[in-house]
């Protein structure tokens, strides 16, 4: 079986892999991604199986520009990370928490205080000084987010350093805001409302998460940072080394970066593409340019028909306008 059209020559080395997770993420087991690379290195182009030719354009605008185009200047040489706990059973916490070695800050994805809320006892059990992030996707009403909002709050006090994308809708998260003593972080509101007023945002949240592939690239995440004007904390898309060490470069070059990345996520996954792993060490990540490991390039190679798949994907993104935006931009 092969494509019925030649990738461009500037997807150069185009290896897709299928990485196992460790647990249940986003309802998925494992992570496919499409690498290749250009003059400045290696890129990742892995946008959700279930996302359209839309949105992955800007995935695949943030791969290229990562193959093809050099780094911003960093401010810093390595950047601090937190660990991030999917919803699973409590007595798997510690050891998963293990896999993310110094990171004090954990986000945990729940769905309420009543299922959820040994998740943080476990949490807490673990790493007694913990700053907690509570991820709820939008998945709460407005009434729904005072009430589990104030249980938390209730049984755990001030661990709390943010509760991320609460409920979806923005007079919902202005009318929490005005509520709770509790910070609100903008996750799914950003991609949403990306061609609108993105100041209005300044009114519903404290701290906006922004991640590099979904933003469409570093300079464009950048743009993005600035037209917000909140605290940025940097986070992934469950990336390989590959794409992960893109969003180290995005966040390494911010001014402002007060809070730990969601960039350890690289733990969630049975292994990595790079080695050693870009897993946080004490705590941190270090900016580096990294490329993939040819053993483990070759143990993770996707099938052939899912080979054909992404390439197919590309070519159908790349042929409907995008390779002209990239020759104007001088990409290329
Ligand atoms: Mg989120």
């Amino acid at each position: 079986m092969s494509s019925k059209f030649e990738l461009p020559k500037i997807f150069a080395d185009f290896t897709v892999v299928s990485i196992p997770t460790r647990t249940n993420f986003r309802g998925i087991n494992f992570r496919e991604a499409a690498l290749f690379q250009g003059p400045e290195g290696w890129s990742e182009f892995s946008p959700f199986l279930e996302y359209g030719p839309t949105e992955s354009k800007t995935w695949l605008t943030a791969a290229i520009e990562g193959a093809y185009r050099p780094w911003p200047a960093a401010v810093r040489a390595e950047i601090e990370v937190n660990a991030t706990l999917p919803r699973v059973s409590a007595d798997q916490v510690a050891q998963l928490l293990n896999r993310f070695p110094g990171c004090k800050t954990v986000k945990i994805k729940v769905n309420d205080f009543v299922t959820d809320s040994d998740l943080i006892e476990a949490t807490l059990d673990h790493i007694p000084d913990a700053k907690i992030r509570l991820d709820v996707n939008g998945g709460w009403t407005l009434q729904e987010a005072l009430l589990n909002l104030h249980d938390y709050h209730l049984r755990f006090g001030k661990v709390f350093e943010y509760v991320e994308q609460p409920c979806l809708d923005l007079s919902d998260l202005k009318k929490l805001k005005a509520e709770i003593p509790i910070k609100i972080a903008v996750d799914e509101s950003i991609r949403k409302y990306l061609n609108s007023d993105m100041g209005e945002l300044r009114d519903c949240a404290d701290i906006a998460i922004i991640k590099w592939a979904p933003s469409g690239g570093i300079a464009a995440a950048k743009e993005l940072i600035t037209q917000i004007g909140l605290p940025t904390v940097v986070s992934s898309a469950l990336d390989t080394g590959i794409g992960i060490s893109h969003n180290v470069a995005l966040a390494s070059s911010l001014t402002e970066l007060p809070y730990a990345c969601g960039l350890g996520t690289v733990a969630l996954l049975v292994d990595d593409i790079v080695s050693p792993a870009l897993i946080p060490h004490e705590g941190k990540l270090r900016r580096e340019r990294v490329v993939p490991d040819s053993a483990l390039l070759h143990k993770y190679r996707a099938t052939e028909d899912r080979q054909i798949w992404w390439q197919d994907r590309v070519l159908e993104i790349w042929n409907s306008g995008l390779s002209d935006e990239v020759a104007e931009m001088g990409w290329i």
